[in-house]
């Protein structure tokens, strides 16, 4: 196919082609970093029980209501109530509860008056400081303590299944478990949760001028970086991987590799010979092995991309020049992955940001520049990182995301907003 298509075409078409893994079963703490293969519901009120927002006093409203500084509202303390301590307890008017933050809630009581808007407590004692306040209300019980301002029924009081009720939705189906997921679900006794697991990825580089790492590259030749690059950002991802080692260009050895990796893996990268030189045998090696296409993308970089699947497992083969392959890996790779891992939302989101430069340009193809972006002046500013050859993979690691220049843009000026994309951390 030598036709042109835009990479959010080529993007929807290789997504389309992608299914989620099927579901197991896991503990919640396991479920770290999948997606939900289910919607769940919560099996209790959270909290479960009525209790009191802050350190202070558990009171009646209405007993203070006309409370002010100089004419406090006196109110017997009947007891101490510390947060995991239940004991029944209730309140009468012109008593209050001294209570802690997370304590349940004495019945009777509506409102927690916090500590700074109270006077008159001693707390190393655990009483009322003097004696003549309680005189003034003429009341004998217990100690008191003097609250200068009117609390609001409700005040200071999380009610029971304030956070969820019984039966509220958690989460749904395609929501990817980070840790306030596995905090609501603890806190609620979920236990276990049906997730899609997350694809094993195999991954091969293949060239006949490329050594592995730990060999010095001879007379035309040079360091395979393209498979530790694309091993390295699945393993940081939480991908299982499969290294299939560096193959030549040889059809009979690219064969042997990828039918190791179908046999051993849900989804194979390759990296190299995906153009249109004599030795690139990638797109033959593997469309005489499944269903796959070889197509251009009108981007740059990373315009030669291959993409099918054999015996059910997809194979994607990127561009070889190592920004290339990463941008492939970005934009079309990484959203598949997560598709297959079930993601609900499988793209980073993207935004408006303002160029940093100048840039005049050939119109014609999509352009991901590595830039850096950072807010500045109340919006975010892309600066580029340098020279974006699709070999220099160092502009690459000055950056942080990418601005997406449009296919017809022929100039922009410094200033101009333009989509971006900012990577993960
Ligand atoms: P190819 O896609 O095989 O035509 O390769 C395009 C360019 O990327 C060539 O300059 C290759 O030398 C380079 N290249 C291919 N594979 C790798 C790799 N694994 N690591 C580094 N550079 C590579
Ligand atoms: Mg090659």
């Amino acid at each position: 196919m030598s036709e042109l298509i835009s990479w959010e075409d080529a993007r929807e078409r290789v997504l389309s082609r992608i299914h989620p893994l099927p579901p197991i079963e896991v503990a919640v703490l396991e479920a770290l970093g999948l997606a939900a293969a289910e919607n769940v519901t919560s099996p209790e009120d959270h909290p479960p029980f009525a209790n009191s927002a802050v350190d202070g006093f558990a009171v009646r409203s209405a007993d203070t209501a006309h409370a002010s500084k100089d004419n406090p509202a006196h109110l017997s303390v009947i007891a101490s109530r510390p947060a995991g301590h239940a004991d029944f307890l209730r309140i009468q008017s012109g008593q209050a509860v001294r209570i802690m933050t997370g304590a349940p809630f004495p019945d009777g009581a509506d409102a927690v008056v916090m500590i700074e808007d109270t006077d008159n407590w001693d707390e190393a004692a655990g009483r009322g400081r003097t004696v003549a306040a309680q005189a003034a209300t003429g009341k004998a019980e217990g100690f008191q303590v003097a609250i200068f301002k009117p609390a609001q029924p409700g005040q200071n009081v999380r009610p029971k299944g304030e956070a969820v009720h019984n039966g509220d939705s958690l989460l749904e189906t395609g929501h990817v478990i980070r840790a306030p997921e596995i905090g609501l679900l603890i806190s609620t006794g979920v236990k276990t949760i049906r997730v899609h697991p997350k694809p094993r990825v195999a991954v091969l580089s293949s060239g006949d001028e490329i050594v592995p790492a730990d060999k010095e590259p001879g007379p035309g030749q040079i360091r395979d970086s393209n498979r530790p690059a694309v091993l390295a950002a699945l393993k940081r991802r939480g991908f299982q991987t499969l290294d299939l080692g560096l193959i030549p260009d040889d059809e009979a050895q690219l064969t042997r590799a990828v039918r190791r990796g179908v046999a051993e893996s849900d989804f194979i990268i390759s990296s190299g010979g995906v153009s249109v030189g004599d030795r690139d045998l990638t797109h033959n090696v593997l469309s005489g092995l499944g269903r796959v296409n070889a197509f251009k993308v009108a981007m740059r970089p990373g315009k030669p991309q291959v993409f099918g699947e054999i015996e059910n497992v997809p194979v994607y083969g990127l561009p070889g020049n190592p920004v290339s392959a990463l941008v492939v890996l970005d934009v079309f790779v990484l959203p598949t992955l997560r598709k297959m891992s079930g993601w609900r939302d499988v793209l980073r989101p993207f935004f408006m940001a303002r160029l940093g430069w100048p840039i005049q340009r050939k119109a014609g193809r999509t352009e991901f520049v590595r830039v850096h972006l950072q807010t500045e002046n109340g919006g975010w500013m892309a600066r580029s990182t340098g020279p974006q050859g699709s070999g220099i993979l160092a502009s690459m690691t000055r950056a942080n995301g990418y601005a997406i220049l449009p296919a017809a843009a022929e100039h922009l000026e410094a200033g101009a907003h333009v989509l971006c994309m900012l990577w993960e951390d």
